[in-house]
């Protein structure tokens, strides 16, 4: 078997071409929390900055995948060069037997102007909120204009997901109270556009004015953004030219308003910070065996000082440039 070719800036030079091996294997060493990735990452620094991150939520069986493709096939026939990417961040399961199931996706399997890919957080904590921004800067730096984050998960997560998108789709379906409920919740803080998918299905209109009027009693800024509410047939296709539009409208305002820098800051910053606690918990994971902790523990256990107290001095002991004493 010849030797896999992992060089770091070679792999993100042939992904810049958009060669979907390329890609493909970047992300992998994303998701694999590699140790070429710190490479990686250097080598994508400036590289990107130009794809659109759109965000699609909402409850299972609203019609995601579906919308997805749907609007893939909507951004192709613009010419515009698309990246999926499928989060799971509620299951440690990875890429193959997600994106197995999300059999809509097929569609673009062949199209060399789609990458598709599917991502989990490996049930590790923290482990989205690096990795989703990770894949995405891959994403953007091998050429994709727009890239649609859904995620597959339930729950906190969904919300969690929204922080990396530029625009984020909330998705309702007629007849599905749960999901509207949802939109209702927390959830609507999020919703940049508010999709009502499955149009053709009875009830679509009610559905439609109930979150209007949602939007109209909400408080708003002057100059704000107000979500607009899309009614939408994405198994049919309807209503999708309606929704780029309503896309092409939140991107303008994201940039006039400067919105647009304030979420990217927003979402390097939540990286960053993400990277700095990884870093610490691995230093601190280190140290474990080490005799500060022990005899940090000896002097709360003998109530020569308090816990908090102690931690701050582990924390100041690990995080500085200087080793962790091992004796004192
Ligand atoms: P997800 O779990 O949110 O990703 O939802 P899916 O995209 O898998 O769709 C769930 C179900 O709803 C599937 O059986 C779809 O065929 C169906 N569905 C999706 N979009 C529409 C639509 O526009 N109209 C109708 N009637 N059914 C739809």
């Amino acid at each position: 078997m010849p030797a896999r070719r992992t060089d770091p800036a070679e792999l993100v030079e042939r992904a810049a071409k958009g060669e979907p091996r390329a890609v493909a294997r970047l992300i992998s060493l994303v998701e694999n929390d590699a140790p070429q990735l710190r490479a990686v990452m250097a080598a994508l620094a400036g590289r990107g900055g130009r794809a659109r991150v759109v965000g699609l939520t909402g409850a299972p069986g609203v019609g995601k995948s579906t919308t997805t493709s749907a609007l893939v096939a909507g951004l192709r026939a613009r010419g515009r060069r698309v990246g999926v990417l499928a989060v799971d961040p509620s299951s440690p399961f990875t890429g193959g037997a997600l994106l197995g199931d999300r059999v809509r996706m097929q569609d673009h399997a062949t199209d060399p102007g789609v990458f598709i890919r599917s991502m989990a957080s490996r049930g590790r904590l923290g482990g989205l909120s690096w990795a989703a921004p990770h894949a995405l800067r891959v994403l953007d730096a091998a050429g994709c204009e727009v890239i649609l984050v859904e995620t597959v998960g339930v729950g906190q997560a969904e919300v969690e997901i929204a922080g990396h998108a530029d625009t984020t789709l909330v998705l309702a379906a007629p007849g599905m109270g749960d999901s509207v409920q949802a939109a209702k919740a927390g959830v609507l803080e999020i919703a940049d556009i508010l999709v009502v998918n499955k149009a053709d299905r009875e009830g679509a209109q009610a559905t439609v004015r109930d979150l209007r009027t949602m939007v109209g009693l909400a408080p708003s800024e002057p100059g704000g953004w107000k979500p607009p509410v899309v009614a939408v047939s994405a198994a049919r296709a309807e209503g999708v030219d309606e929704l780029l539009r309503q896309l092409d409208q939140h991107e303008r305002w994201l940039e006039e308003s400067g919105e647009l820098r304030r979420r990217r800051r927003a979402r390097a910053r939540a990286e960053v910070e993400a990277i700095a606690l990884e870093a610490l918990r691995a230093r601190i994971g280190s140290v474990r065996d080490h005799r500060l902790l022990d005899e940090l523990a000896e002097r709360v256990a003998g109530g020569g000082t308090d816990p908090y107290a102690a931690a701050d001095e582990l924390v100041a002991a690990v995080a500085g440039d200087v080793p962790a004493p091992l004796s004192r």
